[in-house]
């Protein structure tokens, strides 16, 4: 009887410490500092999109395929659209054209770096319902290859240093703008700008480069806008599956052949996902974000750490964005067999795009891979890869001021700290600062978002417009 009471006393004292909590989760109060954007005009600067846009700068791998003119042609309208800032900056073109601009601050404190990237992905094979290299503008959008990506970026960090520039403004800190032109066949340009940083000495105080966005309804049960800076960003490895045999004619085919083991060790992938794990980062977001939610989802995120592996599960099946923040994926892109009909394989072929989740390793990543397939006669041939970015703070002077900037232009909007799942330039300043940051400033809706990388992707005049008001914020209180 007394041990029921007990139980019954610990079991309220329970529920009251529990009720407390979800009473106390909730969105810290403030009061954002209004939006500056004195000097910024949203029209201009949507027109110098929509021409930087019409340079198709695609990027290739194969050097024989890219327009260095076109790349060339971009820098030279670049320095005639922001002539203040190609007046004060000191800039340089690294490589085959990274560009570099440093803008000297009014201290020797350590300098932000701001980042984007010029070149574009290319569009052919898509169905695009406008020319994506004609920049048109209508109905107060942008349309083109790199409206958002990273184009739109560039114009916004530039339209806000011009305004700056041309107001006698000097920042209280350095201002380097890193520029790549080759980020996305994962080239070197942003390399070399770490490099030359090195070089001189310079060790960044914070870089932020693309990445999270400004949107609403992704996060499960947050209806309004949230704004997701990245903290880090998952590995990626490259990895063909091989298979071999004798060959011969089609006529007299083997059981167990090349391409029936590849099959079957896609397959074991398949039925074998990697762990889902609540990584500190996705449980920042969860925490940040969960503030934001309606009391029964409140019950379950304000007990989020307690409940990781649960939460872990839910989010992996939530949709397939979430379940790539909590695993490691694997993408089986690239099938090959046989060339001809009527003839045995000799080798069969898959290449698997794998993004590594924090916590795991290229290593670790293939050895578990091994022991999914399961068969020594599919060899596992790394073709790249890298380790997940280190993972920077959340708490410190640089965050907040990221959350501030963010605040200014989109004042309804949640911040929280995300993973990136994709690769970016920015994983190369992780070598010289541990405040690497990536979110791009723009408020997109989830049609935008997904037209990143495929057919018309567009962005909206007045998300460009507050995005330069986000650099703007920035630089004004570094
Ligand atoms: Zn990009």
């Amino acid at each position: 009887m007394r041990g029921a009471l007990l139980a019954a006393a610990a079991c309220g004292a329970a529920v009251t410490v529990a009720a407390r909590r979800v009473a106390g989760f909730r969105p810290p109060e403030v009061t954002p500092e209004p939006a500056d954007l004195d000097g910024l005009d949203a029209d201009s600067a949507a027109q110098r999109l929509a021409e930087l846009v019409r340079i198709p700068t695609v990027s290739s791998k194969d050097p024989a395929e890219v327009d260095a003119a076109a790349f060339e042609r971009f820098r030279e309208r670049l320095a005639e659209l922001y002539p203040q800032t190609h007046r004060v900056l000191e800039r340089e073109v690294l490589g085959d054209g990274a560009l570099l601009y440093r803008w000297a601050g009014g201290s020797g404190a350590p300098p932000m770096v701001l980042m984007a990237h010029y070149d574009v992905v290319p569009v052919a094979g898509q169905d695009w319902s406008r020319d994506p290299f004609s920049g048109l503008i209508e109905d107060g959008v942008v349309h083109g290859r790199g409206a958002i990506d990273d184009k739109g970026a560039l114009v916004a960090v530039l339209e806000a240093v011009e305004s700056l520039v041309a107001a006698g403004f000097t920042p209280a800190r350095d201002v380097y703008l890193s520029f790549g032109n080759d980020e996305e066949v994962f080239g070197v340009g942003a390399q070399l700008a770490v490099e030359a940083l090195t070089a001189r000495g310079v060790r960044p105080w914070a870089v932020l480069d693309e990445g999270g966005a400004v949107v609403s309804g992704v996060f499960p049960g947050v209806p309004g806008a949230t704004a997701v800076i990245g903290l880090a960003e998952k590995g990626l490895l490259d990895v063909e599956l091989v298979t071999r045999d004798p060959g011969g004619h089609a006529s007299a085919p083997v059981r167990g052949g090349a391409p029936a083991r590849l099959a079957r060790a896609i397959l074991r992938i398949e039925d074998h996902p990697f762990p889902a794990r609540l990584h500190d980062v996705v449980l920042g977001m969860v925490d940040a974000l969960g503030r934001h939610a309606p009391t029964g989802y409140r019950a379950v995120f304000a007990h989020a750490q307690y409940v990781r592996p649960v939460l872990a599960l839910l989010l992996s099946r939530a949709s397939r964005e979430a379940n790539a923040l909590v695993r490691t994926t694997v993408a089986i892109t690239q099938l090959e067999g046989s060339k001809a009909r009527n003839v045995l394989a000799t080798r069969a072929r898959a290449h698997a795009n794998i993004r590594i989740a924090l916590g795991e390793t290229v290593q670790s990543t293939v050895d578990r891979l091994r022991r999914i397939i399961d068969d020594p006669s599919v060899e596992l041939d790394v073709v790249a890869g890298n380790d997940p970015s280190p993972v920077s703070r959340a708490d410190n002077e640089a965050f907040a001021l990221l959350t501030a900037a963010v605040r200014s232009v989109y004042p309804d909007a949640a911040v929280a700290p995300y993973v990136m799942v994709q690769a970016s330039d920015a994983r190369h300043f992780s070598q010289i600062c541990d405040s690497v940051y990536r979110f791009m400033p723009f408020d997109l809706t989830r049609e935008e978002l997904a037209t990143l990388h495929a057919a018309d992707e567009r962005i909206s005049v007045a998300a460009l417009h507050r995005g330069a008001g986000f650099y703007r914020h920035l630089i004004r209180h570094l």
